[in-house]
């Protein structure tokens, strides 16, 4: 292959729903993913559930048939694997793009080889930069910003950092798992996003005291077996073996201004691209997924974004 007609960065949904619609309208293509295929949702906790049904997480019409409303990520996992296989995807696995240069064709280059492309699609999602704490300790072995398995924290100290969905369905499941939890939270309550059916089961657990909260907290230290807390003006500290800072996750804003596409000035940073055809400032490069609404991480998400794939690909055809 001399010169693809269009090169995806990212394995995730939203780079196969791109994938599958190039192949639909016979254009050459490739999707390089830095790790497993949908390397995001690989590293999501074991246990989770996804908030949309199933037939919102499909793509291109192809049923995804779950045993309940919801799927969890086994089923999402196969489903999407299933697509990729069946549909022979052509998708290089384990190959990092580490940067772009664009003229009037784009060379996109990884840790393997060196691309030249007519257009490319950036759908790098937001999973790989956690939002840090800025405080001493936070570079312990016992602090993490992803969460896995409850049963790593049964009978310990674990303090949960946030009141979002990750940080309640993890606090919920360790506690159900003997673990002993805090909660830290910035706010004076429970995210107004979290799951409507998962929100009582917090709070119940809260005021029964199962689950310890502090609101209107904040960590200001971790150590080794300790952890400082600010809680309304008065400094506590508590034994700690874990700390989980689940306080979301931002693009890898560097690689897409060294691609050249501008970021909104505000504190969102949204990158710069038309809604219409979601090309970016840079010619040719088109954005797709969750990347699009930059700090704004919740805005989109696979059932609204994987519809990016068909505005791009008709764009492409159209030019
Ligand atoms: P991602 O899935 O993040 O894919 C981006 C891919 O790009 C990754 O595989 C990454 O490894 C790869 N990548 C990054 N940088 C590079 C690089 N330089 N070179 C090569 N590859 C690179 N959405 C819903 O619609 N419904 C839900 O119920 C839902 N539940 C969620 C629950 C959790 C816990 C989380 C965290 C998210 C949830 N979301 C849900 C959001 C959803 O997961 C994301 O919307 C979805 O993963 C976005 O797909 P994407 O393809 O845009 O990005």
């Amino acid at each position: 292959q001399d010169t693809y007609d269009i090169i995806i960065v990212g394995g995730g949904p939203i780079g196969i729903a791109c994938g599958l619609q190039a192949k639909e309208k016979g254009l050459s293509y490739c999707i390089l993913e830095k790790g497993p295929l949908v390397n995001s949702l690989y590293h999501y906790p074991t246990n989770m559930t996804f908030f949309s049904t199933s037939e919102k997480l499909e793509l291109h019409n192809i049923p995804f048939i779950s045993a309940n409303a919801k799927p969890t990520k086994e089923e999402a996992l196969e489903y999407y694997r299933r697509i990729a296989t069946s549909k022979e995807l052509t998708i290089n696995l384990f190959e990092r793009v580490t940067n772009i240069t664009s003229g009037k064709l784009h060379a996109v280059e990884t840790t393997k080889a060196t691309y030249i492309t007519k257009h490319v699609i950036i759908a790098t999602g937001f999973y790989d930069i956690p939002n840090p704490l800025n405080i001493p300790g936070e570079d312990l072995n016992k602090v993490s910003h992803y969460y896995g398995n409850p049963h790593f924290y049964a009978a310990t100290n674990t303090v949960v950092v946030g009141a979002s969905n990750s940080s309640v369905d993890a606090a919920l499941e360790i506690y159900r798992k003997g673990g002993h939890v805090t909660m830290i939270v910035r706010g004076d309550s429970i995210g107004d996003r979290v799951k409507y059916w998962v929100k009582p089961d917090i709070e119940n657990r809260i005021e029964e005291g199962s689950i310890t909260a502090y609101f209107n907290a904040e960590l200001t230290e971790i150590r080794e077996t300790e952890v400082d807390i600010n809680h309304n003006g008065t400094h506590k500290t508590l034994n700690n073996d874990f700390v989980l800072a689940l306080t979301g996750y931002q693009p890898n804003f560097k690689f897409l201004k060294d691609v050249g596409i501008n970021l909104s000035n505000d504190k969102r940073r949204i990158p710069e691209h038309n809604p219409e055809t979601m090309e970016t400032n840079v010619k040719g490069v088109y954005l797709a997924g969750v990347i699009c609404g930059g700090m704004e991480t919740h805005k989109w998400f696979i059932e609204n974004s994987r519809i990016h794939a068909k505005m791009i690909v008709e764009d492409i055809i159209k030019k």
